[in-house]
């Protein structure tokens, strides 16, 4: 498979219209297109969320996907919260379950995986209603397939702490909307420019969210810290196996308000880790944090053995080389 990941996508979506009073019986349709007006809702007042998630090949040819009800549940959630119509969780379900079975000979080998992505999107024809919701709408699903993010090396990354810029407004923090990525957009490029830094970690007065598009995990010890939930940021679903995993492995999993001096403090002790959670990296370890214009090394700088075991327990579960001991698997064929 050519191209960077999500630009490949398989020849067909499958998709399901509602037109304010059901929604159509889902079909499977040309996945390069839609046909939507130019006025269409999504389009100026950002009427829109999705979700991803992935799906594995086994080595017998088995094709599962990872925790889809909780996927499918956070979009509904998502849908829910920017007042599109409501989504069906079953269909949506069946949905893409019938195109996984469809494309199941394309989906890569591991560390490989066929990324899913449901997308729902206000369909209503109107510019006049910036301050109303889309009564119409568009539930579709693409499929992805993508290679080994780590492909190039695991490189520990660098990350701008951030006290000022919020990565959207703090009330909808935690829905998979396509207004919280273009709001957070400024802040990152700008850091990217001014300090040559691969994230934001976003902390609004001083206290840590999250960087751009995962989660932050903090290992001091047996002691495991990440921000508690709140509306702020997404409530992300590697960061929760992650913590289910940290707890079987008999680490303290803490879920607190998590300060910058705390993280700027834990980070100076020699054995310490921080990394990202998110489902196209996993685990992606942070080896550096640019805090107030000084750099601060976390413990060793370089990718933890602590996060790499957990990375790698997720993974064996995903890939079939573990007991998938918490039921997250589901098989497709
Ligand atoms: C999707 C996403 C995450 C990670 O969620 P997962 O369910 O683990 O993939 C974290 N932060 C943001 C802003 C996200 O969009």
């Amino acid at each position: 498979m050519a191209g960077a990941f999500g630009t490949v996508f398989m020849p067909e979506m499958s998709i399901s219209w509602f037109d304010g009073n059901g929604w159509t019986t889902p079909q499977m349709v040309a996945s390069d297109h839609i046909p939507i007006h130019p006025a269409a809702h999504v389009l100026h007042y950002s009427s829109t969320c999705f979700d991803g998630q992935k799906a594995f090949k086994h080595s017998d040819g088995s094709v599962y996907t990872f925790r889809i009800e909780d996927n499918i549940e956070r979009f509904a959630q998502s849908s829910r919260l920017l007042h599109l119509p409501t989504i069906d969780q079953d269909v949506t379900k069946e949905m893409t379950m019938a195109l996984l079975e469809k494309y199941a000979d394309d989906v890569p080998d591991t560390p490989g995986s066929m990324y899913i992505r449901p997308t729902h999107i206000g369909t209503d024809v109107s510019i006049g209603k910036a301050a109303a919701p889309s009564s119409t709408s568009a539930v579709y699903i693409l499929l992805s397939p993508v290679g080994d993010y780590f492909a190039s090396g695991d490189k520990a990354l660098k990350l701008l702490v951030d006290e000022h810029d919020m990565r959207c407004a703090p009330h909808v923090g935690m829905v998979k909307s396509g207004g919280n990525y273009a709001s957070a957009l400024h802040p990152i490029m700008s850091a990217r420019a001014e300090h040559d830094v691969d994230q934001v970690l976003f902390s609004p007065d001083g206290i840590v969210q999250e960087t751009g598009a995962s989660n932050f995990i903090m290992i001091d010890g047996d002691e495991l810290i990440t921000p508690a939930l709140n509306t702020s940021f997404l409530h992300g679903i590697t960061r929760d196996s992650i913590l289910t995993l940290a707890r079987d492995a008999g680490y303290r999993v803490n879920e607190c308000e998590l300060s910058v001096s705390e993280v700027i403090e834990r980070a100076q002790k020699p054995e310490t880790e921080a990394s990202l959670p998110g489902t196209a990296a996993v685990l992606a370890p942070v080896g550096e944090l640019l805090y107030a214009g000084k750099t601060y090394t976390v413990g060793s700088g370089k990718p933890g053995p602590k996060t790499l075991a957990l990375r790698k327990r997720l993974n064996d579960i995903q890939w079939g080389l573990a007991k998938d001991t918490h039921g997250w698997l589901t098989k497709v064929r």
